[in-house]
């Protein structure tokens, strides 16, 4: 296979010093999200369109490949990759690929809709992945039933308190829609009481087949307001990158936050990449374009001039959320977010 050509001409060099991969704003790219796969054991609504429009399995990448164009992305400068999916734990090598990146220089971490988290536990633990964020948007286990068109809902309440348990650090995010659980917001705070865990409340954004609609997005402000009729709490430092405004009530044991990429994003600071199962490259989660980097790897062509372009062409921020609706995009499914 002509990817495989190039790999072993240019098996993985581990310290080889390459130009860190900086864009026109002098943000320095080094956190790789890679969506394993398209495919879900969830059908959520704001992440998985009524017809999914699935790539042909000819159009994806093989094993192989995807290893190869991470192992690229790992020796260009990137020293933190993030599985996503669909549903990470539903492909079937996934404990290949996850041995694989477990002997490489990276920071990993997943995100899972956290059905599967009790089958994988040892494994996961055994190869460092021990940074894990769970999507669970409800605490009702009917309105589960109703957001993910699926049953599952004790299974991942019981798989995060499992993984706390073990010792992992837990984030779980969830996607606030307006009259579907903004009503919530102080139980999953309440939440944090006892148990060390991070949830991050996050505006809902515009994807393909989401339906998106300024008025089902909760804004920021307005969910810092509800939770404040209940708590007081504190505003906590961010990291340099982070997406997460964070915050604590205090004397609790975890803590909240609040992505805001609708009403006060953070694209200034960015650092993420995106890389797609059938082997495109995002250099942002809202741009329109994609670019094709399995085409030329299967030619036996080195991506990483193709990478280096995609970072230059990178824009200083999302074009915001009233344009960001009108353009075409994926949906989040086939993103990983
Ligand atoms: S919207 Fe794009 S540029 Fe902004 S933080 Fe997200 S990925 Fe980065």
């Amino acid at each position: 296979m002509m990817g495989m050509k190039w790999l072993l001409s240019h098996r993985y060099q581990g310290d080889e010093m390459n130009e860190p991969l900086i864009d026109k704003h002098g943000r320095i790219h080094n956190y790789l999200r890679v969506s394993l796969i398209e495919k879900c054991n969830l059908r959520c609504r704001y992440c998985m369109p009524e017809n999914p429009d699935w790539t042909p399995k000819e159009e994806l990448c093989t094993t192989d490949e995807l290893l190869t164009l991470i192992d690229r992305f790992i020796e260009l400068g990137v020293v933190k990759v993030r599985l996503t999916g669909g549903e990470p734990l539903v492909r079937k090598d996934f404990n290949t690929i996850l041995e694989h990146l477990a002997g490489r220089d990276v920071e990993l971490s997943m995100t899972t809709n956290g059905i599967l988290i009790d089958r994988h536990i040892r494994n996961l633990k055994d190869h460092g992945l021990l940074k894990i964020n769970v999507s669970l948007d409800t605490l009702i286990p009917e309105r589960f039933a109703m957001i993910t068109r699926r049953t599952g809902f004790e299974k991942v309440i019981k798989n995060i308190k499992l993984l706390v348990d073990e010792g992992f650090e837990v984030k779980v995010n969830v996607v606030v829609m307006r009259n579907m659980n903004e009503d919530e917001l102080i139980d999953f705070v309440r939440w944090t009481k006892d148990l060390p865990i991070i949830i991050r409340f996050i505006e809902f954004m515009p994807f393909d087949g989401n339906r998106w609609d300024d008025d089902k997005m909760v804004p920021l402000a307005e969910m810092k307001e509800r939770i404040g009729e209940e708590f007081d709490f504190d505003k906590l430092t961010d990291g340099p990158h982070d997406t997460t405004k964070h915050y604590q009530v205090p004397g609790f044991a975890g803590q909240f936050g609040i992505i805001s990429s609708m009403t006060e994003h953070f694209c200034g600071s960015c650092n993420r990449i995106r890389l797609l199962a059938n082997g495109a490259m995002k250099n942002c989660l809202f741009s329109t374009d994609e670019t094709d980097l399995l085409t030329p790897l299967r030619n036996g062509e080195d991506p990483e001039p193709i990478i280096r372009q995609v970072i230059l062409e990178k824009k200083p921020s999302h074009a915001g959320r009233f344009n960001i609706a009108k353009q075409e995009n994926r949906s989040m499914v086939t993103i990983g977010g």
